[in-house]
């Protein structure tokens, strides 16, 4: 994406307008309890909104660094269910609230291990148990993490750690108790040393956005395009944020702002609104519970005018069918003989085709579901286009490999088109086998054609021979004289595949009767070097007669390319002429013959147009 100009931006304008109204809130104290927190400039202020796709909102001084403190924590709880697992840290730090104040020292007696990893003695766990060889080596891994996280290299403020490191007698204190109840194993200095040090890793506002925004962006971050951590460790580090992330203001910061979020003492705040953004604030005057005064207003008034709160009235959901039609109403673009025409107007109601829309999970496919279910008797054929499809969730991969049971059971073939190959290789992973996909509805149509008339003898295995002229469909309603009259004005000609049987653009002055092989009408498309099909031509049918009529424009409008070898008869409308002066009677019928095909293709079109155009 380019960069866009922000100035004309109103989510720019409105960022700075937040920026402005809080600015002269003076309200709170910065953090003394580490000696060196209490240095810093209370005046600083700096707001951040990043989105999945990586476009930031800034005002103020967002590029200002402090040490992250606690909202280190989710980040690292995230990174030792990386190294453990969900279930195991289940075991040994829990994940309910306490209600209490950050460092308060109560544990969860019960299960032996503290109440969760926002507070304290939970995040000393938690660091306990990230996985390396000595000191170096684990806090490297916190360290990268966090890049990863934040999308470039960050520093650690020395003086801050050993100001912490220093004073920090009461997480000492926890540790070792939590030592004593076995809570904590192995070298407890150490794992406080790295607890005090994630502490004081070194973050703006800006970096708070994008780790937030890696978070609303299932753990890829969205500047650097890397994988921060896994979709289930996004789940708990959220879980976390938005039942334990804002100290004992938790409960109340859910029911006002409704996101999950992390503060910390330094006086950041994240906050994640999943799939959207993140928000990161800096302004390290703190209220009495540790939160940043100017943060909460912020992110509130946020919350508010952009009805920010995930339990906000949400829409209820669509059905995810845009159109359901048969293979009667609209046919593939492949051409077909009168006979074969005929079969398929009617047993063209054995393939129903839905065409979907807008995002699938399990309230938008339950719709189709249900829809399905219904469907008439005779469908042998369902075609499920996922065209128009926007996010495919899980739930959705779920459900659509269930209608694929359901059609195995009921003999019915399932085809999905026109869906992106992200969501094919999901199912594909779900067991569904490479018969199931076809690019387009029309692929698809004549595939289910094809196998309809097969299955009945219709097929064009039936005229694989080269067919004579007298066989062609054009001649169905002539009497044997008529067509020995018109025989000798056509002359034989054979193509290779690929030759090209008619150039767009070259004069038109005659008619093709095509004998055998097939050959495909297809338009290029403006900006672009594809080509769309308009139709395949087979043995039977007539084609640049068009141009008989036309009697101004005598050019063609399209390629017809060979697709296999070819063999035409062909005539040149001006030894057609000949016969008005020689046998007016049959060309009075052949144009009676073009005429009728093209009442058909009209009928069958405004059919068509009526069909697509019901929903
Ligand atoms: N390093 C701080 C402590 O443990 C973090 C506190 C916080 O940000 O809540 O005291």
């Amino acid at each position: 994406m380019n960069k866009p100009n922000l100035e004309y931006s109103p989510i720019q304008t409105s960022i700075i307008n937040i920026y402005q109204r809080y600015q002269s809130v003076k309200e709170g104290k910065v953090a003394t309890y580490i000696p060196e927190l209490s240095k810093v400039d209370p005046n600083l202020f700096g707001i951040c909104i990043t989105t999945p796709d990586g476009q930031s909102y800034q005002a103020g001084e967002s590029h200002h660094c402090f040490t992250i403190q606690s909202i280190s924590k989710p980040f690292v709880y995230g990174l030792a269910i990386v190294d453990h697992g969900l279930e195991k840290i289940m075991t040994k730090v829990g994940v309910e609230p306490t209600g209490e104040a950050f460092n308060s020292i109560i544990f969860d007696e019960e299960n032996n291990r503290p109440y969760n990893p926002m507070v304290n003695a939970g995040a000393i766990a938690t660091t306990a148990l990230i996985q390396g060889n000595g000191y170096e080596e684990r806090f490297n891994r916190i360290l990268r993490m966090f890049e990863r996280f934040a999308g470039r290299s960050l520093e650690v403020d020395e003086a801050v750690f050993e100001s912490e490191r220093a004073t920090g007698h009461r997480n000492r204190a926890i540790a070792y108790l939590e030592l004593n109840a076995q809570m904590l194993e192995g070298n407890i200095d150490e794992h406080l040393d790295l607890y005090f040090r994630q502490c004081s890793i070194l973050v703006n506002a800006k970096d708070l956005a994008v780790m937030a925004a890696t978070l609303a962006n299932n753990g890829i971050n969205p500047i650097t395009k890397q994988k921060a951590v896994n979709p289930e460790e996004v789940r708990a580090i959220l879980s976390v944020m938005a039942s334990c992330g804002m100290y004992d203001f938790s409960g109340e910061w859910l029911y006002r702002i409704g996101l999950p979020a992390k503060s910390g003492v330094g006086g950041g705040i994240v906050a994640v609104l999943p799939g959207q953004f993140g928000i990161g604030t800096f302004s390290p005057l703190l209220d009495p519970r540790g939160n940043s005064v100017r943060g909460i207003k912020v992110c509130e008034e946020l919350s508010q005018r952009f009805k920010f709160h995930l339990f906000n009235s949400h829409p209820i959901s669509q059905t995810c069918v845009s159109r359901i039609y048969t293979g009667a109403m609209v046919a593939s673009k492949r051409q077909r003989r009168t006979f074969q025409r005929d079969f398929l107007d009617k047993e063209g109601e054995q393939i129903l085709v839905y065409e979907l829309k807008g995002d699938l999970y399990f309230a938008t496919i339950e719709k189709l579901v249900r829809q399905l279910q219904n469907c008439q008797r005779q469908a042998k054929f369902i075609i499920l286009d996922g065209n128009r499809v926007g996010n495919v969730n899980s739930s959705a991969i779920t459900l659509l490999s269930d209608i694929r049971q359901w059609c195995i059971s009921q003999k019915i073939t399932l085809i999905l088109t026109g869906f992106p190959q992200t969501t094919i290789t999901r199912l594909k992973a779900n067991n569904w086998t490479d018969e199931a996909f076809l690019g387009t509805i029309d692929n698809a149509l004549e595939w289910c054609e094809n196998y309809l008339l097969e299955q009945s003898n219709y097929g064009d295995k039936t005229f694989k021979d080269k067919l004579s002229l007298g066989d062609m469909d054009i001649f169905n309603t002539f009497t044997e004289e008529e067509k020995a009259a018109i025989a000798p004005l056509f002359t034989e000609v054979s193509y290779q595949p690929n030759d090209v049987i008619i150039q767009e653009g070259e004069k038109a002055d005659r008619l093709f009767l095509l004998a055998k092989g097939m050959a495909t009408v297809s338009l290029s498309l403006s900006d672009s070097n594809q080509r769309k099909r308009l139709t395949t031509y087979i043995p039977g049918i007539a084609f640049g007669e068009l141009a008989l009529f036309n009697v101004n424009v005598s050019q063609r409008t399209a390629d017809i390319v060979a697709d296999t070898e070819v063999t035409c008869y062909v005539l040149p409308f001006d030894k057609l002429k000949t016969l008005l002066v020689t046998n007016p009677e049959i060309y009075i019928k052949l144009l009676q013959t073009f005429g009728t095909t093209l009442v058909n293709t009209i009928k069958r079109a405004t059919l068509e147009i009526r069909s697509l155009s019901a929903q």
